[in-house]
């Protein structure tokens, strides 16, 4: 899987960082800033849950080989 961040849409509510903070991490006052844009398998629930609760919808996942 690959995620994507679109830093128009981040507001910094760091969602993202309290579930998968193995691959997410939000700077106070910041833009998110992803560590591991192509996780493994083993991180896929909590960035599952990261696109799914971002208040505003800047995450996205797509399936790849990576
Ligand atoms: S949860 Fe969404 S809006 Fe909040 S820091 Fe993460 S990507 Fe940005």
């Amino acid at each position: 899987m690959k995620i994507h961040a679109d830093l128009d849409l981040c507001q910094g509510h760091a969602v993202c960082q309290a579930e998968a903070p193995e691959v997410f991490t939000v700077p106070k006052r910041g833009k998110v800033e992803i560590l591991d844009p192509t996780p493994g398998t083993d991180a896929r629930a909590g960035v599952e849950n990261a696109v799914r609760y971002c208040p505003t919808q800047a995450l996205t996942l797509t399936d790849g080989d990576s």
